[in-house]
C-alpha cells in the first residue's frame, strides 16, 4: 500500500549509509558518494510513485515501465523487480520473459 519509503526509517538508513560512506572514503568524496546514493534513491522513489499515480505516461519508455511494473505487482510477483529500468533483472534472473508480456508490448 505504501509507495514511498517512510521518512523516519529512511533517516535511520541514511545515517547508516552516511556513516559507511564516511568510514570508507575521504570526507569530500564521502559527501559526493552519499549525495549520489540519496539522489539515486529519490529518483527511484519518484519513478515508482509516478508509475502508480501518474496516469498513462506519454513517453513510451515510461509506458513500457508501467506495464512491466504492473505485471510485477499483479501477475508475476517473483519477477520484474526493476522500477526505473529492467537492468538489474538481467543479472538476478528476474526478468519477466517476453512470452509472459501482453500482446503488443515491445
Ligand atoms: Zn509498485
Amino acid at each position: 500500500m505504501r509507495l514511498v519509503f517512510p521518512p523516519v526509517p529512511a533517516l535511520f538508513f541514511a545515517l547508516v549509509l552516511y556513516t559507511l560512506a564516511r568510514l570508507t572514503f575521504p570526507i569530500g568524496m564521502s559527501h559526493s558518494v552519499f549525495a549520489g546514493i540519496v539522489a539515486g534513491y529519490v529518483a527511484y522513489d519518484l519513478t515508482h510513485y509516478y508509475l502508480h499515480q501518474g496516469g498513462t505516461p506519454s513517453i513510451d519508455y515510461f509506458r513500457r515501465l508501467k506495464t512491466y511494473h504492473t505485471l510485477h505487482h499483479y501477475n508475476h510477483q517473483q519477477l520484474g523487480f526493476g522500477i526505473s529500468s529492467k537492468l538489474w533483472d538481467y543479472p538476478f534472473g528476474t526478468l519477466i520473459p517476453e512470452n509472459l508480456m501482453p500482446r503488443g508490448y515491445k
